[in-house]
């Protein structure tokens, strides 16, 4: 008889997205006039920028021609997109990598629940707390994380590292030694960022104590103020214990298309053994590449067409942040994030739980967002909304809060 990954079994089952959708169906059914805005899902909502459509259109033409036909391309990505993105996105901001230190993928998620695998068994894992559910889910399958204690609110062999309002939502060092040490700033879900100088602390950390830190940067576009770093090889030492994802998503709208990035630089060493040469017989192995047609839509994000477009979409979505803030303020909330990040992390009003706020919000004046205590315990208390719905729903949904205040 075959057995199966019994690992699976003590994944958390995803509660979270699949407990708001029978909580908002209930209602729609309950009243089906109900004008409902959901300001809960992190997915885009305006169309790709012409220039990629250009570029898009262009790619499709070719392939229908004997010159222009691509067939399997090079599993680490083409050479135009991975030396654009080491000259716009590393170079430029003077950091030291190289085109061939980039693989291209169909987006972050995979290459972020994928990179684990070429890690140890028994490597500890050290995640914030609340956190983008993959980093936990993805070890739990590989079996590094233990059995899950319901009364502390996570996996035995699991550290948290609580972000909290006390400590600016930004982690202290994991209480025990952790050899892989997932971040994500500008961060979902609380939407706040760690500074450079913060960041340069955690380099340190981790080359001190061999540990790599794995660093996701997907909302690295949405960045507005000085002195927050877009990429972590902004700090000096990142080449020895970092690696890094970028995702088209956010930035671009490729939440449909699918492209993303991973950086491993050939200084990660381990007992002689080169990580990057490890990701590389991995990625050729399991992975044939991503679309031709998506990768030149990639390297039309970085045209001086597709740069100024994007920067206006990207405005869109913060003048977006910056009403949901400004309005959650006005109607005596305290908001975090939204500055530097399409997500505002709210405090539910005192005495209550981040799901009696979701069911009254939704009762009450129609409005969807993300209760934070499914993102970890230390979410409980505090509510995401985002920034990426239209402008006329995101002005009269804070229309609609104001009014639950009052
Ligand atoms: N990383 C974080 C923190 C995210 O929030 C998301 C998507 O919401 C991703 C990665 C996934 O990016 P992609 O669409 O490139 O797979």
């Amino acid at each position: 008889m075959y057995t199966i990954n019994e690992n699976y079994l003590n994944l958390q089952g995803s509660y979270l997205f699949s407990t708001i959708a029978k909580k908002v169906n209930a209602y729609k059914e309950e009243h089906p006039e109900a004008n409902i805005i959901r300001l809960g899902i992190g997915d885009v909502t305006q169309p790709i920028a012409p220039a990629i459509i250009e570029a898009l259109h262009k790619a499709v033409d070719e392939m229908g021609t004997a010159e222009g036909f691509h067939g399997y391309g090079p599993e680490q990505g083409y050479e135009f997109l991975r030396s654009v993105i080491a000259k716009e996105d590393y170079q430029a901001r003077g950091c030291d990598i190289n085109a061939d230190e980039i693989f291209i993928s169909d987006g972050a998620k995979c290459d972020i629940g994928n990179i684990q695998e070429i890690f140890g068994q028994d490597n500890v894992v050290a995640v914030c707390d609340p956190v983008y559910p993959v980093y936990v889910d993805t070890n739990v399958m590989a079996g590094r994380s233990g059995k899950f204690d319901a009364e502390k609110g996570g996996f035995e062999n699991i550290v948290y590292m609580p972000c909290t309002e006390e400590n600016g939502f930004v982690p202290a060092f994991p209480e025990r030694h952790a050899d892989l040490i997932y971040l994500c700033f500008p961060n979902n879900p609380t939407g706040e960022v760690m500074d450079k100088h913060s960041l340069q602390k955690w380099v340190d950390y981790a080359n001190k104590n061999g540990s790599i830190i794995i660093y996701d940067a997907a909302y690295e576009a949405y960045i507005s103020e000085e002195g927050i770093p877009h990429s972590i090889f902004e700090c000096e030492g990142a080449r020895t214990c970092a690696i890094e994802m970028h995702s088209f998503s956010k930035n671009a709208g490729f939440t449909g298309l699918r492209l993303g990035y991973t950086v491993i630089p050939k200084d990660l060493i381990c007992n002689g053994t080169s990580l990057h040469s490890m990701w590389n017989r991995r990625h050729g192995t399991k992975y044939n590449g991503a679309p031709y047609i998506v990768q030149k839509a990639g390297e039309a994000v970085y045209s001086p067409e597709g740069k100024a477009q994007l920067k206006e979409q990207i405005a869109y979505y913060m003048e977006n942040a910056r009403i949901i803030k400004v309005g959650l303020q006005e109607a005596g909330f305290t908001a975090y994030g939204g500055v530097n990040s399409p997500y505002v992390w709210l405090k539910v009003p005192e005495g209550m739980g981040s799901w009696e706020f979701f069911d009254k919000l939704l009762n009450e004046v129609q409005v969807v967002g993300t209760p934070g205590v499914g993102f970890g315990a230390s979410g409980e208390g505090f509510f995401r909304l985002t920034a990426f719905g239209t402008r006329e729903n995101t002005i009269e949904a804070l229309e609609r809060i104001k009014k639950i205040q009052s």
